[in-house]
Order: C-alpha cells, then sequence, then structure tokens
C-alpha cells in the first residue's frame, strides 16, 4: 500500500501524538522516523541496569503533555521532586529550602532577602502571564526585583523551569507561564520517557498507524499549491493528502522544494533552538543522600537526583542529571563538561568512585524555539498556509507552550485541522451529489 490520508513524519512525542489522533478519527496514516529507533528526543537508553533519559526530564503536571497522554490512555508512573533545594553559591553548597518553613532557616538569605523572596514568589503565583506584554524576562526582573540575591535565584528559578539562559531575549509572560506551570509540580518517570514512546507505539498500532522506521523522508511533493506526496530514502513514495511534518524548522524547511517562498523560510530563520550541556550519571550508590537537588545561584547549572523520587534502576544504582544551561554567551564542551563535573564534586564529593555509568551530552538541542522578544507567542503554524494539506508540529510550534508541551499541544492542533478539513471536504463533496 502506498496511498494514505496522512504522512507523519517523525517519531517522537509530536509525531506518536499526531498519527494516534488521525488514526482513531478513521484516517489511514504512516509515521516515518528516520532514526533505526522510535522515540526522538524521549527515548532512555538502558546501560548496567541503568535508565537514562537524553538529559533530565520531567513532566510539568500541569502541562498539555501530561493531560493529552493521559487522554490517550498512556500510564505516566512515577514520582514528585521534593522542595529540598540546595544552592551553589560562590563555590560552595548551601541549604535554600527543606521544607515550607525551611527558608527562614537559611544561612544563605539575610532577613530581607528572604521576606523579599516571599513578596516574589506569592506575586510569581497570582500574576496573569498573558497580561505582561511583550517584554524580556530581564526587563521584568529589573522592574519587579530590586533585591540582587533574590534576582539571583529568580532566573535560576526560570532556566529550571524553561531549559533557556536567555534572560535578554526571552519573553517574561511565557517565561513565568512556565515557572508557574513547574510550581504546580513535575513527575520524573519510573524507567524513563521511553515508557511513554513505548506505550504510544502500542496505541498507534492498535489504531491501524503504518510504522516506518530506519528510512528518511527526502521530500514533500507538492504541486499547484498542494501536498501530492513524501519521497522516502532509497526511491520510495507515498501518495498523500495531508503532511504533518515535526522535524526542526531548518529540517522541514529542507524537506519542501520551494520553501523559500513560504511561512517555513520566516519560521526557520526566526526560530532561536535552546541547547544544554547535559551529565547523565548512574552511580552505585550516592555519597551524600541528603543534597538531592542544587541549582547555581552564581552560575548556570542544575543537579537533580532523580531516583530520590522515581524507579531508574533495576540494581538499585542512583541516577543523578545535571545540566549547564547555555545561553547566548560561546560555550566549549571541554570547559562545560569541567563545570558539571565540579559542581557534582561539590554537592556529592567522591562521586567518582561509584560510577557505574556516565554520558555527557555536550550541546543537545532541547527545544527548538523558545519565546523571545520580537516573536509573537503563537508564532508557526500548524498549517504551512501557502500548501494546500502540509502542517507543522513540534516543541516549536507554540501557542505559549514550552518543551514537550509545546510538542503534545502542536500534534494534537495539526490533527484537529486535518480532521475537520477532511470532515468540511466530505460535507461539500456530498452537498454536491
Ligand atoms: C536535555 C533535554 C531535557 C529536556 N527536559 C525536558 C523536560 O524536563 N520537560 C519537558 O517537557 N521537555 C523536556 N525536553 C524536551 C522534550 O524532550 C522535547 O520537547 C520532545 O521530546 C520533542 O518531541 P518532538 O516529537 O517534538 O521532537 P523530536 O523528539 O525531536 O522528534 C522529531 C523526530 O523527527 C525525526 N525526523 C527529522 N527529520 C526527519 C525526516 N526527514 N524523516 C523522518 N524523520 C525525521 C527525528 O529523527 C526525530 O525522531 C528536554 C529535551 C532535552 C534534549
Amino acid at each position: 500500500m502506498n496511498k494514505y490520508d496522512t504522512a507523519v513524519i517523525g517519531g517522537g512525542l509530536a509525531g506518536f501524538i499526531a498519527a494516534i489522533n488521525l488514526a482513531q478519527s478513521g484516517q489511514s496514516v504512516a509515521l516515518i522516523e528516520k532514526s533505526g529507533r522510535w522515540g526522538g528526543r524521549a527515548i532512555t537508553n538502558k546501560k548496567n541496569q541503568v535508565y537514562l533519559n537524553l538529559g533530565g526530564h520531567a513532566l510539568y503536571q500541569a502541562g498539555e503533555a501530561y493531560s493529552i497522554l493521559r487522554k490517550l490512555g498512556v500510564s505516566l508512573e512515577g514520582g514528585k521532586p521534593a522542595s529540598h533545594i540546595h544552592a551553589i553559591w560562590n563555590n560552595q553548597t548551601i541549604p535554600l529550602l527543606a521544607g515550607p518553613a525551611s527558608l527562614l532557616s537559611s544561612k544563605l538569605l539575610t532577613w530581607s532577602n528572604k521576606i523579599n523572596l516571599m513578596r516574589l514568589m506569592m506575586k510569581i503565583k497570582q500574576l496573569n502571564p498573558n497580561q505582561m506584554g511583550p517584554g524580556s524576562l530581564r526587563a521584568w526582573a529589573e522592574q519587579e526585583i530590586k533585591d540582587p540575591m533574590v534576582r539571583h535565584i529568580f532566573y535560576a528559578l526560570c532556566r529550571t523551569s524553561t531549559y533557556t539562559h536567555a534572560p535578554d531575549y526571552q519573553l517574561a509572560g511565557p517565561a513565568l507561564a512556565q515557572v508557574q506551570r513547574g510550581l504546580q509540580g513535575v513527575l520524573y518517570l519510573n524507567n524513563g520517557w521511553q515508557t511513554i514512546i513505548d506505550q504510544l507505539k502500542v496505541k498507534a498500532e492498535q489504531a491501524g498507524v503504518h510504522l516506518v522506521s530506519g528510512k528518511s523522508v527526502t521530500e514533500i511533493v507538492h504541486e499547484q499549491g498542494k501536498v501530492r506526496s513524501v519521497a522516502l530514502e532509497g526511491g520510495d513514495s507515498l501518495e498523500v493528502h495531508h503532511v504533518v511534518s515535526t522535524a526542526s524548522p531548518s529540517e522541514v524547511y529542507k524537506l519542501v522544494r520551494g520553501a523559500e517562498h513560504t511561512e517555513l523560510k520566516h519560521w526557520k530563520e526566526k526560530a532561536r533552538p535552546v541547547v544544554a550541556a547535559c551529565l547523565d550519571v548512574g552511580l552505585k550508590k550516592l555519597p551524600n543522600t541528603e543534597r538531592e537537588f542544587a541549582i547555581g545561584l552564581d552560575q548556570p547549572v542544575f543537579i537533580s537526583h532523580h531516583t530520590a523520587h522515581a524507579r531508574l534502576s533495576d540494581d538499585g544504582s542512583r541516577v543523578v542529571h545535571l545540566v549547564k544551561y547555555i545561553g547566548q554567551e560561546e560555550s566549549d564542551p571541554v570547559t562545560d563538561e569541567q563545570i558539571l563535573t565540579a559542581a557534582m564534586s561539590l554537592i556529592q564529593p567522591g562521586w567518582e568512585q561509584e560510577v557505574v555509568t556516565q554520558r555527557f551530552l555536550p550541546r543537545i538541542t532541547v527545544t527548538h524555539n523558545y519565546h523571545h522578544v520580537g516573536q509573537p507567542e503563537s508564532f508557526a503554524g500548524p498549517a504551512v498556509p501557502e500548501i494546500q494539506g502540509l502542517f507543522v508540529a513540534g516543541d516549536w510550534v507554540s501557542q505559549g507552550e514550552m518543551l514537550a508541551d509545546a510538542s503534545a499541544a502542536s500534534a494534537v492542533r495539526a490533527a484537529q485541522s486535518i480532521i475537520q478539513k477532511s470532515q468540511q471536504d466530505l460535507v461539500e463533496i456530498s452537498a454536491r451529489r
């Protein structure tokens, strides 16, 4: 069979969610993934009994991905990290928060810091991010937070919630919306995010999606302003009415002949990816079990002990994820790795003797775009206006959401646009008869 209603490009979260929604509505769907493995950036690698996501992953419980996955019947089991937070400041680790009243005893903060921080947290919880206008995070912080130490904590909180380290460019509204989501709780998943992908794959098969892996789509063929087919590596081609691409803005741009005359050009040029350096570590045991969560205040790093709350090994090994947020400045992988190992040694002295597995990801793309100054919150897609039948989804196709929430929400929007259009077409055909 080489004719389908829709081809979905990319077998990550967005691709699976779009494909399942379309197939459940009665469409014939082919889902094509270039890698030999399903999952995109949501894969989990298992080595020496330890499950490692690609960098620390947390599912926002108030976010769209959580509710969309639950609606599809995906079981999401794991645990919520507690609010036991250490700060890294001046190359020292200092307890910041160990429970509701513990901020008051933190030695890092003066009385006035503590009061200012509590006021700020109240303000963040209550504000309406949709009414914040197009200003940067820096502009908002300079205006609202006079206390320099509280500002350091604020930026660290924003980095942790959004993975983004660009306060001069990041829009305050969407960043604070994500902080609010984070404050409502996140989930670390047992056995990693691969469990989401594995369940989505079963659901796609049950819904009748035709799964093709290990093959790239080499072209989205369109004629007279309409999608006609997708060409696959090796010379095959699938005749289709619609395409949902979940590839990055630059990848989808390359797949479309004449893309320079479409919005795809604008989206590719305006997208600002977020990249990070990640150190993912499996340890026989944790040298210091008290320290499960540390945020850098004077350096953009974050450390989290995931096995404190989720099952991520078969033999009791402990998993710690470290991130260095990469901003606009030049970054050097060797230095980034040194910064992360030094941070680990600060929090978990002697950790090197306990290593079961360890992986450094020097510059991984966390999201293909974040909401930045000069770009509206609703920026791309789902439809590519110049080519009927062509849709985009993924973490850069956002209407205010971020990260996996944007992937999931945009996938549903793309699928719904196709379903609605197909229903309209049917009504028109039957009216003509
Ligand atoms: C270090 C790190 C930490 C993160 N932490 C979090 C977190 O805590 N919370 C959160 O919500 N999100 C987090 N994310 C983001 C989340 O992982 C991604 O937003 C999400 O997995 C992206 O899914 P996607 O389907 O949009 O894209 P991808 O997973 O990138 O899938 C796109 C797929 O398309 C395929 N493809 C591309 N071109 C073609 C082609 N021509 N033909 C066929 N296939 C093609 C690719 O191979 C890929 O598999 C994190 C990401 C990273 C890297």
